[in-house]
């Protein structure tokens, strides 16, 4: 798909952010490109439009600025999933191991019911723990993940794997 090339050109790689080392893809140049951003989006909207999705999920904070618009064209309702402390009504919790330490994900109870057919959206899969820990609380209140969606893969990390059989869908493969 011709579409990809020019996402990808638009993804900015700034090194040793957010510590030394790490090769930072940075989205935010992605968004400057309106034409990079609609193809972006409709992309997974192409993909997911006739999938019976009912709830996309968004991970914090990129999530959101993917998940919403593709919430809307296809017609699903949009949960976030978002850092420990900022929801204001009942929450459900999942801890997860990052590189060093621990952080944690909350998801509104009653936002994703049991019949739900979830799509999980975010920028970007490294190792998956945050993808693993969005499946869980999807998964935790009975309902289905049908596929999460990314816009980059950093495939060394080999998250992809760490889904087990839940199927991953990426624009984009970086190292
Ligand atoms: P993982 O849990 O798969 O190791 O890390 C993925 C999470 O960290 C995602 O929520 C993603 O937004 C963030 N992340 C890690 N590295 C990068 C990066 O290089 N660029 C961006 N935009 N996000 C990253």
């Amino acid at each position: 798909d011709a579409r990809i090339k020019r996402i990808a050109s638009t993804i900015r790689v700034i090194p040793n952010f957010p510590k030394p080392g790490i090769m930072f893809q940075d989205i935010t140049t992605l968004l400057l490109d309106p034409t990079a951003f609609r193809d972006t989006v409709d992309m997974f909207v192409e993909r997911y439009r006739d999938k019976r999705i009912s709830v996309v999920a968004g991970v914090e904070a990129r999530g959101f600025i993917f998940g919403p618009p593709i919430a809307l064209a296809i017609g699903a309702k949009f949960v976030p999933l978002r850092k420990p402390k900022k929801l204001p009504g009942e929450v459900i919790s999942e801890e997860y191991t990052l590189e060093y330490g621990t952080d944690t994900m909350e998801m509104h109870v009653g936002a994703v019911q049991s019949n739900d057919r979830a799509l999980v959206i975010d920028d970007l899969i490294a190792t998956g723990g945050t993808l693993c820990a969005a499946i869980n609380l999807i998964e935790r209140v009975g309902a289905e993940v049908v596929e999460c969606g990314c816009v980059i893969e950093l495939t060394d990390l080999k998250g992809r794997e760490k889904l087990g059989n839940r199927p991953l869908f990426v624009l984009v493969k970086g190292t």
